[in-house]
């Protein structure tokens, strides 16, 4: 049986590392646990991805 619980739990958020890429005309980014490669290219234009850090709702 499936339990719902009506308190809205807050979305932790914290500082993620993710890859974006270089392309300007692009929005492609990716969080780097799901990136295997040291150095990947953007899955939507195949450009350059440069480290950054973002905030994102933490996985759990
Ligand atoms: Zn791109």
């Amino acid at each position: 049986m499936a339990y719902y619980n009506n308190r809205r739990e807050p979305v932790e958020e914290e500082e993620t590392r993710i890859w974006t890429c270089t392309n300007d005309d692009c929005q492609g980014w990716m969080r780097a646990a799901y990136s295997f490669k040291k150095k990947p290219s953007c899955p939507l234009c195949q450009s350059d991805m440069h480290a950054e850090t973002k905030l994102l709702p933490k996985l759990m």
